[in-house]
C-alpha cells in the first residue's frame, strides 16, 4: 500500500531531477520550441516540493491535488496546465483514501493521462509528452517497466514529426530531435520507480 509519504517522496525526488536536468530539457526545447521547458519545469517542480514540505497533505489524493494546482499556477508554458491536469485528475481519482494499492495508482495515473490527452487534443505518435506518458501508464503497476516504457517512448519521438504544440510549426524540421515534454515525462517515471523500489 502507498500512503501520502510515498507520493511526497516521489514528487520531491522528481523535483530534484528536474532541477538537475533543467539545462538539458531547455536545450531540447531550443531545438524545436522556445527554449524554456527546463526553466518552466524547474520552477514548477521546486514550487511543488516547497508546497509539499510546508504543509504535507495527509492523503495521496491531496498530495497530487496540491502538486497539480501548484504546477498550474507556477508554470506559464503549455506544460504547466498539462502536467497540472495529469496530477489533479489522478488525485481526484484517488479520493480521500489514506492508503492506496498499486492497482489504484495505475488506474489514477491512467485517468490523468486520459485527461491530458483530451485537454491537449493529442495522442501518442504526435511527438509530445504523451509519447512517454501513454506507454508508461500502460506498463503500470510495474513501476520499473513504466520507467523503461517512458524512456523508449521519449527516444522514439526523435524520428517523429510534431503534430501538436509549438514544435508542430516546424513541420518536417521537427524530425531528428527528442520532444522536450517526452524527455521530462521520463524523469517523472524515473522518480516514481525510485520511490517505489
Ligand atoms: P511551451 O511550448 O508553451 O513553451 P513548454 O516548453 O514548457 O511549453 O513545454 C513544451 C512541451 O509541452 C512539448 O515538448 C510537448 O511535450 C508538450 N506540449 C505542448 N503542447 C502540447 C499539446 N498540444 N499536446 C501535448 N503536449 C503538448
Ligand atoms: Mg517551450
Ligand atoms: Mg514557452
Amino acid at each position: 500500500f502507498r500512503d501520502a509519504e510515498f507520493f511526497r517522496r516521489w514528487l520531491t525526488a522528481a523535483a530534484g531531477s528536474f532541477d538537475a536536468e533543467a539545462d538539458r530539457l531547455t536545450e531540447l526545447d531550443s531545438a524545436i520550441g522556445d527554449a524554456d521547458h527546463g526553466s518552466n519545469m524547474r520552477r514548477g517542480m521546486l514550487a511543488v516540493a516547497a508546497a509539499l514540505e510546508k504543509e504535507p497533505p495527509g492523503t495521496p489524493g491531496a498530495v497530487l491535488l496540491l502538486s497539480g494546482r501548484t504546477l498550474v499556477s507556477t508554470v506559464g508554458g503549455a506544460s504547466g496546465p498539462l502536467y497540472g491536469t495529469l496530477l489533479r485528475r489522478a488525485g481526484k481519482a484517488l479520493g480521500d483514501a489514506e492508503r492506496v494499492d498499486d492497482a489504484a495508482v495505475a488506474e489514477a495515473l491512467t485517468a490523468g493521462v486520459d485527461a491530458v490527452s483530451q485537454l491537449a487534443g493529442a495522442v501518442a505518435g504526435d511527438k509530445t509528452m504523451l509519447d512517454a506518458l501513454r506507454p508508461a501508464v500502460e506498463a503500470l503497476p510495474d513501476y520499473a517497466a513504466a520507467r523503461e516504457a517512458a524512456a523508449r517512448g521519449a527516444e522514439a519521438t526523435v524520428a517523429l514529426r510534431a503534430r501538436k504544440g509549438r514544435a508542430s510549426y516546424l513541420g518536417e524540421r521537427s524530425v531528428g530531435h527528442m520532444d522536450p515534454g517526452a524527455a521530462s515525462s521520463t524523469l517523472l517515471f524515473h522518480a516514481l520507480a525510485r520511490a517505489a523500489a
